[in-house]
């Protein structure tokens, strides 16, 4: 089986997380540090403030900018569910907006419709590692003065113009082992915000900046040095790993000009870091969605559906009242497949691929 997704640890992560362990500091320290200065030089911000996971870096980005009860937040129905959850985990209230088809991203006119004067952010989302519209994003925002966070949880490195995803708004990553790059469990907030960054290493650990003088409510979700080093490995090796992404993505796409069969697009200025290579089954296609993935099962390739359920139709959404249709965001989650071109899949491997798409759809 070629799975859909696989980490790519080696002797250097090895090595030094058994550095780490022999020195016996294993919570948050110097390794975190480092981690950070790293990553906030690589997206190009002032400041990175690593966290336990993409979720909670969500969660403490969102405190970090006040956003609270009372407060809605317009997002995509497009994604993984943290997005949205994070909002409420504030005590505020997702609104969605409908994505646009060539990029699976939220779609900035939808944005317009959906605010409101409670409106107070906008959480876009890099989805499959492709830039969301950034450019017209912020230009609404400024207009309507509203916070950006932009859950980059996929795009590790992704750029629009040369500029880093996660360098506009308040970016969040995250560095789950499915991930561009991982650390096992892990997350960062990188911003140019001198108080979101100082309130999110407070949110990070108890509310306090010295220990045991507690400013505010605050969590435990620090990073341990143990991730970090890790990730400091992880990084240097992350350009070449999503060129690897990059280049097997193109050649998959070379070879899979089949009628009813979409591949993922890159809009013009725009860098697509490939976290997902997602293609799309349309209706002139000769077999539905799900046979096609039970095809490609039978044929030892691993698949994924990001997502079969838009979040607005996720049964505790449901139960929350969110009864409104994004027809653009149910239409993707009926046709949409994500294939194997993490950085171990070999042009072998893609030959297999397409030869099985071939073969089930020709
Ligand atoms: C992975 C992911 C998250 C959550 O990150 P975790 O580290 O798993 O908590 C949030 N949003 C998106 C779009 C993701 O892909």
């Amino acid at each position: 089986m070629i799975p859909i997704a696989k980490p790519l640890i080696e002797d250097d992560e090895i090595d030094a997380v058994t550095r780490t362990l022999k020195s016996g500091s294993l919570a948050q320290g110097d390794g975190v540090k480092r981690f950070e200065d790293a990553f906030a030089g690589f997206i190009g911000t002032k400041y990175a403030i690593a966290i336990n996971s993409g979720t909670a870096a969500l969660h403490v980005a969102l405190l970090s900018h006040r956003i609270s009860e009372g407060d809605e937040v317009i997002t995509t129905p497009f994604s993984f569910i943290s997005t949205a959850n994070s909002i409420l985990f504030v005590g505020a209230k997702p609104v969605f907006a409908d994505i646009r088809e060539e990029d699976f991203n939220i779609d900035p006119n939808c944005i317009l419709e959906k605010i409101t004067k409670k409106t107070k952010a906008i959480i876009p989302v890099h989805l499959y590692g492709h830039p969301a519209d950034m450019k017209t994003i912020m230009e609404i925002a400024e207009d309507h003065n509203l916070t950006v966070v932009e859950d980059a949880c996929q795009a590790h490195g992704a750029k629009i113009k040369g500029r880093m995803v996660g360098s506009y708004g308040s970016g969040c990553f995250s560095f789950y082992p499915t991930k561009n790059m991982t650390t096992g469990e892990g997350g960062m907030i990188t911003t140019d915000d001198d108080l979101v960054a100082d309130r999110a290493r407070m949110i990070r650990s108890h509310g306090a900046k010295i220990r045991y003088q507690h400013e505010m409510l605050g969590y435990n979700v620090r990073m341990t040095d143990i991730s970090a080093v890790m990730g400091i490995e992880q990084l240097k090796k992350l350009d070449g790993f999503t060129k690897r992404r990059q280049d097997n993505a193109g050649y998959l796409s070379d070879k899979l000009k089949l009628k009813g069969i979409l591949t993922p697009k890159v809009r013009d200025g725009c860098e697509h870091v490939f976290h997902q290579y997602t293609i799309r089954v349309t209706g002139d296609c000769v077999i539905t969605r799900d046979n096609l993935v039970s095809a490609l099962t039978e044929g030892g390739v691993g698949t994924g559906i990001h997502y079969s359920v838009p979040i607005h139709k996720q049964p505790f959404y449901q139960d929350l009242g969110y009864n409104e249709e994004y027809a653009v965001s149910e239409l993707m989650a009926d046709q949409v497949i994500s294939l194997p071109i993490h950085p171990s899949v070999e042009e072998s491997d893609l030959d297999h691929i397409s030869k099985v798409i071939k073969k089930a759809v020709l």
